[in-house]
C-alpha cells in the first residue's frame, strides 16, 4: 500500500512566505517516491502561487472543501474550485474545524462524498478528545465518528480515502501519541473499515505533534501507514526529515 507524509500548514503563509517554503522543500530533497506520497495543504490563498511548484514530486491539497456543489455558500470553496486550481487532495474534518465550525461527522462524511466525486482524494481526520481518552472511551468515539462519515459518504467514497487519526490532545501540544497508542487505535480502525466491508486497505495516518525525533519509531508500526504534520511542516529542514524517515521505513 502506498504510504503518505502530508503538511498542514493550517491558517500560515503569505504567497512570498509560501514560494520560499516551497522552494526550501525542494532544495531539502522533499519529493514523493514510488513508496512514499508527498503532499502539502497549504491555504487556499497560495494555491495558485504553489501550483506551478507542485504536481509529480509534491502534491497539492486543501484544509478544507464544501459539501454542496456550487451555489449561495459565501465564504465558502468548492471541491470543484480545488481541482480546478490544481489540488488533488483536501482534508475534511480536521479537529480545529469539528471545534470552531461545529463540523459533525455527517457533514465530513458528505464533504468527503463531494470531494471524491470531483477528483479530490479526502482525508478524513478523526480523533477524540484527552477526556475521552482518560474515560476509557477512545475506541467507542472513533467507531462513532467512522459509523458517521461512512453512513454520509458511502463505503466506496471511504474505502478510495485516507483516513488521519489525530488524537485532539496531540495537536498542537508538542504531546505526540506513544507508539503503542497510535498503533492500537490505528489497528481498531482497520478492524472497523474491514468490518463496514472496505474492499480495499485503506491508508492510516498518525497525527499529533509528529516531528523527526519520533518518526521512525512511528513508522515501524504495522497500522501506521504515514503522517499528517501540522506545525513540523512549516520546517522545511524538519519536514524533509520526517519524509527521509518515511523512505527509510518503507523502502
Ligand atoms: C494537524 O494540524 O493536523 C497536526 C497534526 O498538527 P501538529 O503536527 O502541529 O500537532
Amino acid at each position: 500500500m502506498k504510504k503518505f507524509i502530508v503538511g498542514n500548514w493550517k491558517m500560515n503563509l503569505t504567497q512570498a512566505a509560501a514560494r520560499e517554503l516551497i522552494h526550501a522543500l525542494h532544495a531539502n530533497g522533499v519529493r514523493s517516491t514510488e513508496q512514499v506520497a508527498v503532499v502539502i495543504c497549504p491555504p487556499f490563498t497560495v494555491l495558485q502561487a504553489l501550483r506551478e511548484h507542485t504536481g509529480e514530486l509534491i502534491a497539492l491539497g486543501a484544509q478544507n472543501c464544501h459539501a454542496a456543489e456550487k451555489g449561495a455558500y459565501t465564504g465558502e470553496i468548492s471541491a470543484q474550485m480545488l481541482t480546478d486550481v490544481g489540488c488533488t487532495y483536501v482534508i475534511v474534518g480536521h479537529s480545529e474545524r469539528r471545534r470552531d465550525q461545529h463540523e459533525s461527522d455527517h457533514q465530513i462524511g458528505r464533504k468527503a462524498h463531494r470531494a471524491l466525486t470531483s477528483g479530490l482524494r479526502p482525508i478524513i481526520c478523526v480523533g477524540e478528545s484527552l477526556e475521552e481518552r482518560q474515560q476509557g472511551i477512545t475506541r467507542t468515539v472513533i467507531t462513532s465518528q467512522l459509523n458517521g462519515i461512512i453512513d454520509a459518504a458511502s463505503e466506496e467514497v471511504v474505502a478510495s480515502s485516507i483516513i488521519a487519526y489525530e488524537p485532539v490532545w496531540a495537536i498542537g501540544t508538542g504531546l505526540a501519541a506513544s507508539t503503542d497508542q497510535a498503533q492500537e487505535v490505528h489497528h481498531d480502525i482497520r478492524l472497523h473499515l474491514e468490518s463496514r466491508g472496505m474492499p480495499s486497505p485503506v491508508p492510516i495516518l498518525y497525527g499529533g505533534s509528529v516531528t523527526s525525533v519520533h518518526a521512525s519509531m512511528l513508522f515501524d508500526c504495522p497500522d501506521v501507514d504515514g503522517a499528517l504534520v501540522g506545525g513540523a511542516s512549516l520546517n522545511a529542514v524538519e519536514f524533509a526529515a520526517i519524509v527521509h524517515a518515511a523512505n527509510e521505513a518503507w523502502s
